[in-house]
């Protein structure tokens, strides 16, 4: 499906400006100090991926290494193996709840200070790698969806590929208010983000790599093209393209990329695969391939956006697992009372209680620390707010009634399995209703209707999305005929990380 070359988007939604800054900064303030975080412990659940959780491959008082595999998927499920980013002792393993109520094992690591790296983690010297070989490395590093689905990146390309997919797309839409982790990945590793979408393509078994970003974004948008321009030369057989998008949230949901690039309704259970012969990546699992691939680093930190109404707003890079707490603490100006903290972005985050014992995880992208909302609620006033900034373009006010009153079907009717659990009805509300946790609470519930979600809150234990089904087991036999001949890649890299 070829693209035209204008500006894209869709219907509805909010449109930030600085009008909507509820910190009385810019909601688009680029925080890009970037600080690293060493943290004392960290707490690694079994279940950060959508699927199967893992199971615990170390035991209580085992020395690990940064690196270090500490959880596997059971065999033939779709998952994603779990690794250490500290060194340090294994001090518990027991069972934890996350603040979307998952339960899982987890694994606690206390550090031993010295940031020892497990033997396995050496730089890659030889580029010549087939599909297969990229699939295999991505699929050990413990890779997945790092903008929130957290669905298992190899089992990604294995269904593309099964779907025949035409390009691949690199989402760069990182459109919530405050959250910058995406943009630095792009400005700062623009070569590696690069790289990655190209073994990504070969594992795939297609050229076209089409960038999708903001007009707004001109500092990443530079960046990109530099990177694409440095690897064009040694890799003509491949198409680069920028796809420029109006800034608007949520820009980069599936559904709604969609519906910009193509005008393809999605419906809830249909893929992008599929449909529209396209797969798409979050920018930053592209540059965690890359990391896997050029580094020999697994999946084991990701930097997060920690902002709210009472500091400047940073990004830290941290392990997996780093206790919320510690985060927090390491930042100064954080105020230790009245404040709200969110795991994830301020609209479609989950809300925590108890920071010293949640971590970050592979899907988090953002700390946000507000201040308790003042007020109550009051009653509707039948403003119309709530629809006009669905992006779904479904009646919140209406389906939270129903949904009250018990009228589950007429809301069913009413196209409540489309809700995205994007938060932006609540956003808007004069009356302060919080109808997002009833609306896509009511769809979570629902499992057999429940689709890939926007936020890591509606993981759950569905997996056959589509006629091709995440559960197409990566069969490397398989794979290993099909990369002898055409589709062995070759990726000299040269190294070195920023741009
Ligand atoms: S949370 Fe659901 S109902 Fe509310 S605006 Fe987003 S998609 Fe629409
Ligand atoms: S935005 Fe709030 S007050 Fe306005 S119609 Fe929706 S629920 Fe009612």
């Amino acid at each position: 499906m070829r693209l035209g070359e204008h500006k894209f988007s869709f219907y509805k939604s909010l449109l930030f400006d600085n009008a909507l800054d509820f910190s009385g900064r810019s909601s688009f303030m680029k925080e890009i100090m970037l600080e690293k975080i060493y943290p004392t412990r960290i707490i690694l659940p079994m279940k950060q991926h959508y699927g199967s959780p893992c199971i615990p491959v170390v035991k209580k008082g085992d020395h690990v290494l940064i690196g270090q595999c500490v959880g596997m998927p059971p065999e033939g499920s779709l998952g994603a193996p779990v690794h250490s980013g500290i060194s340090g002792n294994v001090t518990d393993i027991r069972q934890i709840e996350l603040p979307d109520t998952t339960k899982c094992e987890a694994v606690f690591i206390s550090s031993d200070r010295k940031r020892t790296h497990h033997p396995s983690i050496r730089p890659r010297s030889d580029f010549n790698v087939s599909a297969t070989n990229v699939t295999g490395m991505i699929k050990e590093a413990g890779i997945v969806g790092m903008g929130g689905e957290g669905i298992p990146t190899w089992a990604k390309i294995t269904r593309a590929r099964k779907s025949g997919v035409d390009c691949i797309l690199v989402n760069c839409l990182q459109s919530e208010p405050y959250a910058t982790s995406d943009l630095l990945r792009i400005t700062d590793y623009a070569d590696y983000l690069i790289m990655g979408a190209v073994a990504l393509a070969g594992a795939v078994g297609v050229t076209i790599i089409e960038c999708l970003i903001s007009e707004k974004k001109t500092t990443e948008i530079t960046a990109l093209q530099s990177a694409m321009e440095r690897t064009q030369s040694r890799y003509s057989g491949y198409a680069f393209n920028i796809r420029y998008f109006k800034e608007r949230f949520p820009q980069g949901y599936y559904r709604l990329v969609a519906k910009a690039l193509w005008d393809k309704n999605l419906e809830p259970g249909q893929t992008l695969e599929e449909t529209c012969k396209a797969v798409m990546f979050n920018c930053s699992t592209v540059y965690a391939c890359w990391e896997a691939i050029a580094d020999g680093m697994p999946l084991v930190s990701r930097i997060i956006t920690v902002t709210g109404n009472d500091n400047d707003g940073h990004n830290v890079l941290a392990p997996i697992g780093t206790p919320v707490s510690e985060i927090l603490n390491s930042i100064n100006g954080r105020s230790e009372t009245m404040d709200r903290i969110i795991l994830g972005n301020a609209l479609t985050g989950i809300a925590l209680k108890d920071p010293d014992n949640i971590p970050v995880m592979k899907t988090t992208p953002a700390v946000t620390v507000i201040r308790d909302m003042e007020g109550v609620s009051s009653h509707c006033m039948h403003c119309g707010s709530c629809s006009r900034a669905c992006p779904m373009e479904i009646y919140p006010s209406v389906l939270k009634q129903l949904i009250d009153r018990g009228m589950n079907e007429k809301a069913e009717n009413e196209g409540i399995g489309k809700c995205i659990a994007c938060g932006a009805c609540s956003y808007v509300c004069p009356s302060r209703i919080d109808l997002t946790p009833t609306i896509a609470g009511y769809v979570a519930s629902t499992a057999k209707r429940t689709p890939a979600s926007f936020t890591s809150s509606v993981i759950n234990e569905s997996i056959d999305i589509g006629s091709v089904s995440l559960l197409e087991r990566y069969n490397e036999e398989e794979e290993d005929k099909i990369s002898d001949d055409k589709d062995t890649i070759l990726l000299p890299f040269e190294g070195g990380k920023r741009v």
